[in-house]
């Protein structure tokens, strides 16, 4: 088995997603996502993502040190995944 070093348009059915050098974004595995998003896995999709957060602070927990609860991501052609922090480490900018 090959690891896919890119990913590509959704449902694309080429040579490369064929034998998997490559993964199709509608095939593509939470984790071959959230490597996308952090610029492991070479972008050929031709998408946008929209990437949301939810994070709860408190005086004990504040916002700079906070890890999200949920990650939600959308493409552009309608597909979406959702992610634990650990897969998908964001953390706000102080
Ligand atoms: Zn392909």
């Amino acid at each position: 088995m090959i690891d896919a070093t890119a990913v590509h348009p959704a449902a694309c059915g080429c040579t490369s997603c064929l034998v998997g050098e490559s993964v199709p974004l509608s095939g593509a595995t939470e984790a071959q996502v959230a490597a996308l998003l952090l610029g492991k896995l070479e972008d050929r999709t031709g998408a946008e993502f929209r990437v949301q957060a939810t994070y709860q602070a408190c005086a004990a927990a504040p916002l700079t040190e906070a890890v999200p609860k949920a990650v939600t991501v959308q493409a552009s052609q309608g597909l979406m995944w959702f992610f634990d922090s650990a897969l998908l480490p964001l953390r706000p900018t102080p």
